[in-house]
């Protein structure tokens, strides 16, 4: 009884429905309609946008226009899906009762009866976005035309004779010289071009206008019925006359009028997507002054790149986002932690936020640049701000990550990009790191000559859309969102906001060229500082090293080798010099030649190593012995000189005689004891190097007469 009841109410909303668009079919259409409520159909696997795949579902206009059949007509359809050459074989083996998108050939009729044109082809002009203004085919005039060789409309055009015609086998290679250039423009259907054009991505490509020539007609679209089957026929005709142009304008607008103007076609959302766009208000926060990347406006609305990309979103979704408003980022942050908000506009994915929020891929991706005072070197490399003070914006999820990644930074956070400048600008910070885009922007309202940009880290902002975790059928509407935005429609986005046109009328673009050149510059300038300062160094080492070899030779061309005192030539410049001095100020010196007892027999009893060895150690006993501010060298073989600056006849004569008993009771290795004789002479008035050291080698003469072992002061 129940089952019959929605069996009666089905049956009258279909007949209300069929009333509403008013199909009046025959009684034997009807026979027909209640004993054949499944129709074979054929349609192609390929054919974008009328019929072709997205994820493993079947879509398109024709796939629409079906439902739209069914529902006027409550045929159902059973949908074979193949290549052109399969289906069309089955379709004349009569294994289906129908085929969709079939044009009108005179030699089909014995196998085919044609329903009227659901969809005419267009055959377009297509040229770079550089082109110009396009004027109806005389634009064409003398330019490079790509066309399909023998394709149907080429004769028509080469009759023209205006064009340059060149001809191509595939679509692929057509498509591609006119991206780059070696074509000016090219005449195909639109559908063919705007295939590759999706799937390559070429974003300099424009539609030109429709080609209309007089006998050139558009592809036309059919549906194919067996000709054992008029009631069928008719019933698709009665259909398709039922669709009034507001239908028929809304599915060209939904397949092809999006793809006409690269809005990069529809997207495909599944039941539960649709249902949830439909039913639910889908609230998202910004962070308030982000621009250009994100604020709001004076009016207190979403302004900025995010909001561009929203309107867009808003677009390709036919759905409608809500703001909900906080007074900064901070509080966004918040909001969509407590589920105020379902998602933030743009996000940058962290392991923390991760935690609560689930992130699309990236649509926005920015540099992030150092400022700092004009005078601070230019920075190459974050690591070059270790030790410093550096801003960046409270819980900006790069704080984190620098942290993370560079624990000896010592970051500083303020609350915006305005405390960050100021706090560079009086010297509170060193430095502050933001987006190009948001320190360019701040730039040009204030610090100008104050401020600078001095380097860009390598690190980029990437920035997606947020959405708080649970929901996982908003997450994957907006990826499939922001997978749909085409490279023209970033172009747009970037190019309106990049150059910031706010107020003043300062040509913006050229304030970020010059930015861009202004960072170009910069890394050139601190590769070649850091290649400078690499040689400056290495020279540096080289002078260094030649310093010590150079201190080092000349302490060995004034020293000894054996026992390590100055050697003769030493000690003649120091006679010398110590003579000028006393002259000059009317001082005296005192020396002693220093000759070792029977040392022959030393050598001769010992060998010559054990007497080097006494000449060792008389040496340090010498160096233990004698005043700072005297000298004392080896003089020749085993005879040294001791010179005694300021020094009286009694006071060389007490160190001396010190000198003699120190060596005198010393006990030698191997040798036991050894004295030494001495001689002793004071500087006087004209005296040269020569005359001094003779009346010293005099002096030393009588010591050793006298019995050796004993200090002589000569008398003269
Ligand atoms: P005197 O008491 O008269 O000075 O007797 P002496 O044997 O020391 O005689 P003299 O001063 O004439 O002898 C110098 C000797 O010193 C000659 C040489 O064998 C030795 N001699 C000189 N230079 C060196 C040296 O560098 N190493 C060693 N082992 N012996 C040296
Ligand atoms: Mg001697
Ligand atoms: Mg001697």
């Amino acid at each position: 009884m129940k089952i019959l009841l929605i069996k009666v109410l089905i049956i009258f909303c279909f007949s209300v429905n069929a009333i509403a668009e008013s199909i009046s079919f025959t009684k034997e259409e009807n026979d027909f309609l209640t004993s054949n409520p499944v129709i074979k159909v054929a349609m192609m696997p390929d054919f974008t946008p009328f019929t072709y795949y997205i994820e493993n579902t079947p879509v398109g206009f024709e796939h629409d226009l079906l439902k739209i059949v069914s529902k006027r007509t409550g045929l159902e359809f059973e949908k074979t899906i193949a290549n052109w050459t399969t289906i069309y074989s089955s379709f004349k083996n009569k294994e289906v009762d129908m085929i969709t998108s079939i044009s009108y050939k005179k030699y089909r009729e014995p196998f085919t009866t044609f329903t009227s044109s659901y969809y005419d082809i267009p055959i377009m002009i297509f040229v770079r976005d550089t082109f110009g203004e396009y004027n109806g085919i005389k634009s064409l005039k003398g330019k490079k035309v790509g066309v399909l060789k023998d394709v149907f409309y080429v004769k028509e055009l080469e009759k023209l004779g205006t064009m340059n015609l060149v001809y191509y086998d595939n679509y692929s290679d057509l498509t591609k010289d006119l991206v780059f250039g070696k074509i000016d423009a090219l005449i195909q259907n639109l559908t063919n071009i705007n295939y590759l054009i999706k799937e390559n991505l070429y974003s300099n490509l424009k539609l030109a206008s429709e080609l209309i020539l007089p006998n050139t007609k558009k592809e036309d679209l059919r549906f194919g019925v067996q000709p054992e089957k008029p009631l069928l026929s008719s019933i698709l005709q009665k259909a398709l006359n039922s669709i009034s142009n507001k239908e028929k304008e809304a599915l060209v607008d939904k397949w092809i009028g999006s793809i006409k103007e690269y809005k990069g076609g529809h997207i495909e959302l599944n039941k539960n997507e649709i249902a949830y766009l439909d039913t639910k208000v889908i609230k998202y926060c910004i962070n308030p002054d982000g621009l250009p990347f994100e604020g709001l406006n004076e009016e207190g609305k979403h302004s900025g790149m995010s909001s561009d990309y929203y309107n867009l979103f808003e677009n390709i979704l036919s759905a409608k986002f809500t703001l909900v408003k906080t007074d900064n980022w901070n509080e966004s942050i918040n909001y969509i932690k407590e589920h105020k908000c379902d998602m933030l506009a743009l996000g940058m994915e962290t392991p923390e936020r991760k935690k609560y929020l689930n992130f699309t891929s990236n649509y926005l991706e920015v540099p992030l640049v150092v400022a700092t005072k004009v005078d601070v070197p230019f920075i190459n490399q974050i690591l070059d701000l270790e030790g410093e003070k550096i801003g960046i914006i409270k819980g900006d999820a790069f704080v984190k990550i620098l942290r993370q990644k560079y624990p000896s930074l010592n970051i500083i956070e303020v609350e915006d990009i305005k405390e960050g400048l100021d706090s560079v600008k009086d010297g509170k910070l060193f430095a502050y790191i933001d987006t190009l885009a948001s320190i360019g922007y701040a730039f040009q309202q204030n610090y100008f000559g104050e401020l600078k940009i001095a380097g860009k880290i390598s690190e980029n902002l990437k920035l997606s859309i947020a959405v708080v975790k649970e929901d996982k059928i908003l997450l994957n509407i907006l990826q499939k969102t922001v997978n749909n935005i085409t490279n023209e429609m970033h172009r747009e986005i970037f190019t309106k906001w990049i150059p910031i046109k706010y107020q003043k009328g300062i040509d913006y673009k050229l304030v970020w060229q010059i930015s861009f050149a202004a960072i170009f510059l910069i890394i050139l300038i601190v590769y070649w500082n850091r290649k400078i300062i690499q040689a400056n160094n290495l020279l540096k080492e080289a002078k260094k090293d030649i310093e010590e070899k150079n201190k080092e030779l000349q302490k060995l061309s004034i020293t000894d080798k054996l026992t390590n005192l100055y050697n003769r030539r030493k000690l003649d410049e120091l006679l010398q010099s110590e003579i000028h001095r006393c002259e000059r100020f009317n001082h005296t010196f005192g020396l002693a030649i220093l000759d070792i007892d029977h040392f022959k027999k030393v050598n001769d009893t010992f060998g010559h190593q054990v007497g080097d060895k006494v000449l060792i150690e008389i040496a340090n006993i010498l160096k233990t012995n004698i005043r700072k501010t005297d000298f004392v060298g080896r003089f020749g073989g085993e005879e040294f000189l001791i010179i005694c600056p300021e020094s009286d006849k009694d006071g060389v004569y007490k160190l001396i005689e010190n000198i003699r008993k120190d060596i005198a009771n010393y006990d030698f290795k191997d040798v036991g004891k050894i004295s030494a004789s001495f001689g002793i002479a004071l500087l006087k008035e004209k005296d040269s190097i020569e005359s001094l050291l003779k009346r010293a080698d005099e002096a030393l003469y009588l010591a050793k007469n006298s019995g050796r072992n004993r200090v002589v002061v000569s008398d003269n």
